[in-house]
């Protein structure tokens, strides 16, 4: 039985309707960039995370790049990112014009290890972004004490961890600006490219509209030089359906996640694999079903030649890439970061995963644990 890594098909048969009429909505009144349908998301989404202000642009990246310079972060400035994060968070404190600097992970929640990022600091440190990895919420309270004692803007990156709960409250409200993205293969997912950066700072909040849209806001009065990341009229209103239905999906996916655990529980009792474990302050949304195996390989090929789709998520921490060799690292440099990326294999997730399919999944698991025994002895 083939189990996807993701089913976007099986999601849109469950909203068909829905969505169908919304987009043609937008093609009735052509409201196509920004627009009335973009407006409406915007409400909503702040109100779903419970931000005074929400500001649709093209993508998650662009998320993360706009609320950089809306927040004042610019070149000859450092900023702080978990070494262990898709690739974008470092990026976007390069497309600001600043440096990533990286920290690594607690071995534990993978997010980034707050105890180890006053010894990132340095005079040129501005800002920190913490990512809420895999849809686990980071230790925001201990990051924002650090950020207090040296005056650093907190960003939170919640394109993993749309509707995750920090202490009780949604994240992405939770510090100066929270970014999100809406790729299609996230919790909350356009049909295309999307991702909205919320915040509660008025001023943070009119800047991003600046930078959004040519750093105008009256038409053809350019206030700043900014850029074209606008939101699509259509995608905002596949949002603003499929935003009625994320905790519903968050729900399935926390669920499935407890399958999972129960399932393959007794195999992290035998020591074969470890489990994601969420922290006590935490609500856990699992965008990802992250596992840790140090035989990942064979485990890998041995799912998939069972049809079992899985991921991984990341296999080259970002202080490794070829992209930031000019920043100097080397291997041993983020210990925690590295082990991970070399254990870490994402199973499938997704809300409309039935029973059947998180059984066969663990059966396959058991399948590859038999075939080991029998080889082994
Ligand atoms: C997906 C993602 C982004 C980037 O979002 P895009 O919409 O793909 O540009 C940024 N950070 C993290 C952690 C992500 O998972």
């Amino acid at each position: 039985m083939p189990v996807p890594f993701v089913d976007l098909q099986a999601q849109y048969r469950s909203i068909k309707a829905e969505v169908d009429a919304a987009i043609q909505r937008v093609l009735d009144t052509s409201a196509f960039v920004l627009g009335r349908e973009v407006e409406t998301f915007e409400r909503s989404f702040a109100e779903y995370v419970g931000a005074r202000e929400c500001v649709g642009v093209s993508n998650g990246t662009d998320a993360l790049h706009l609320a950089l310079l809306a927040c004042g972060v610019g070149p000859g400035q450092e900023v702080i990112v978990p070494a262990n994060t898709f690739f974008a968070t470092p990026e976007a404190v390069s497309a600001a014009g600043a440096t990533p600097v990286f920290v690594d992970c607690d071995p534990v929640t993978y997010n980034l290890d707050a105890a180890k990022l006053e010894g990132a600091v340095t005079a040129r440190t501005r800002a920190v972004i913490p990512v809420h990895l895999y849809g686990q919420p980071a230790d925001l309270d201990a990051v924002g004490e650090v950020a207090r004692r040296h005056d650093l803007v907190v960003i939170e990156d919640a394109a993993q961890a749309h509707g995750a709960r920090y202490k009780g409250r949604r994240v992405g409200a939770l510090a100066r600006a929270g970014c999100f993205s809406f790729y299609p293969g996230k919790n909350l997912g356009a049909y295309g490219e999307g991702g909205a950066v919320v915040t509660n700072d008025a001023e943070v909040a009119r800047r991003l509209r600046l930078l959004r849209d040519h750093g105008s806001e009256v038409k053809y009065r350019h206030e700043v030089v900014g850029y074209n990341s606008r939101l699509e009229g259509i995608q905002a209103a596949v949002l603003s359906v499929k935003l009625k239905h994320l905790d519903h999906w968050n729900e399935l996916r926390r669920r499935h996640a407890e399958r999972y655990r129960e399932m393959l529980g007794p195999l992290e009792d035998a020591g074969a694999l470890s489990l994601p474990r969420e922290a006590d302050y935490a609500e856990h949304v699992y965008h990802l079903f992250v596992v840790q195996t140090s035989a990942r390989a064979a485990v890998q090929k041995s799912l998939s030649g069972a049809g079992v789709h899985t991921g991984i998520h990341y296999p080259v921490p970002a202080h490794l890439q070829p992209a930031y060799a000019s920043l100097g690292h080397r291997e041993g440099d983020f210990p925690e970061a590295e082990r991970q990326a070399r254990r870490v294999l994402s199973l499938p997730m997704f809300a409309e995963l039935t029973e059947r399919q998180l059984r066969y999944v663990a059966h396959a698991f058991e399948d590859y644990r038999a075939e080991g025994a029998a080889a082994a002895g």
